[in-house]
């Protein structure tokens, strides 16, 4: 079994855009800059955005977060956006989701500028996406085809399986499987809540693809010997061992399932550094797309 390290990639993708950003700034050009705004104090939230600032310091970005509380209207959320679409220093920015209940968290995608759309949520940048154009891809799906492809992960003519199919990761990824393109050119089935006889399904996958938001849900009855195995969830549980107080689980059972994969991502180190360097990726492309 291979691990999937998705935290060594993603440095490594880090240490190469640093690398143009720095060739950028030796040119005289402009610093990418991305901007990111969170409502209210979400632990995780709080947690993926500082991360993604962080992550910004180390590749050169300059980085702007934009904190509002979560009593905030949706007028002055989308009054916000507009500032960030018409500020010309910022290049990409991103909404943190989940948004308050209060919120259309439709209206406020909508809102963005597909043109700083980084986080490739915007119809426009799924449009494209869908019907292979330039565009931005989002983040999280966008992350785990390149960690595919640095570990040269053969995908054409194999059977995956993506379970869920959410707007964020379920859906755009399954595009990006069946996509004519170096990862892509798989026979994809994706599932969903609804899906009957799921075991049945994911023990045909080739490629599992796992983004249902259940701790531990995926058993090794229900993968094939040798699959390669994608995690992209991730739980906080409480553990009263760790400093921190929780520790991070995935949807599938990692100690089961992995002996009987050719491939898996770990929780944490997968999908999530994949994540936040895909966000990286992005904000650099979008100084083009202006
Ligand atoms: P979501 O709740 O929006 O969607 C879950 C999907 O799973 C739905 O489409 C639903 O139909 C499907 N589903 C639910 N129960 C199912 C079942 N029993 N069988 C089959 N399908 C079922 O979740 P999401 O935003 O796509 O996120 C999924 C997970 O990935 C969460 O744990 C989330 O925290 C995590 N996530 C991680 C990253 C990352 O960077 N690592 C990014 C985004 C989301």
């Amino acid at each position: 079994m291979i691990l999937l390290d998705g935290k060594k990639t993603s440095s490594d993708i880090k240490d190469e855009i640093a690398i143009k950003v720095a060739e950028l700034k030796q040119q005289g050009e402009k610093t990418p800059h991305l901007a990111a705004i969170i409502v209210g104090n979400d632990g995780a939230s709080r947690t993926y955005v500082n991360a993604k600032v962080k992550s910004c310091e180390k590749v050169g970005f300059n980085s702007t977060l934009v904190e509002l509380p979560d009593t905030i209207s949706e007028a002055d959320l989308l009054a916000k956006v507009e500032e960030l679409n018409n500020n010309d220093d910022i290049d990409g920015f991103i909404v943190q989701l989940p948004l308050p209940k209060h919120i259309d968290e439709h209206k406020v995608t909508l809102a963005v500028s597909p043109a700083k759309d980084v986080d490739g949520f915007h119809p426009e940048s799924v449009g494209r996406m869908m019907l292979g154009l330039p565009g931005f891809l989002a983040a999280t799906p966008a992350g785990i085809v390149e960690l595919l492809d640095r570990y040269d992960i053969e995908t054409s003519g194999k059977e995956c399986v993506v379970i869920g199919r959410s707007h964020i990761v379920g859906s755009p990824m399954s595009v990006l499987m069946w996509r004519n393109s170096k990862i892509g050119n798989c026979t994809v089935t994706i599932t969903h809540s609804r899906t009957k006889n799921l075991a049945e399904i994911t023990k045909r996958a080739d490629i599992l693809i796992v983004a249902l938001g259940k701790p531990e849900f995926v058993s090794a009855d229900m993968v094939k010997e040798g699959a390669v195995v994608v995690d992209v969830g991730i739980h906080r549980v409480e553990d009263a061992s760790k400093k921190s107080g929780f520790r991070l689980l995935g949807d599938v059972k990692f100690d089961e399932v992995s002996p009987k994969c050719s491939h898996i991502t770990p929780v944490p180190g997968g999908v999530g550094p994949m994540t936040i360097a895909s966000l990286m990726m992005n904000t650099l492309q979008a100084i083009d797309m202006k």
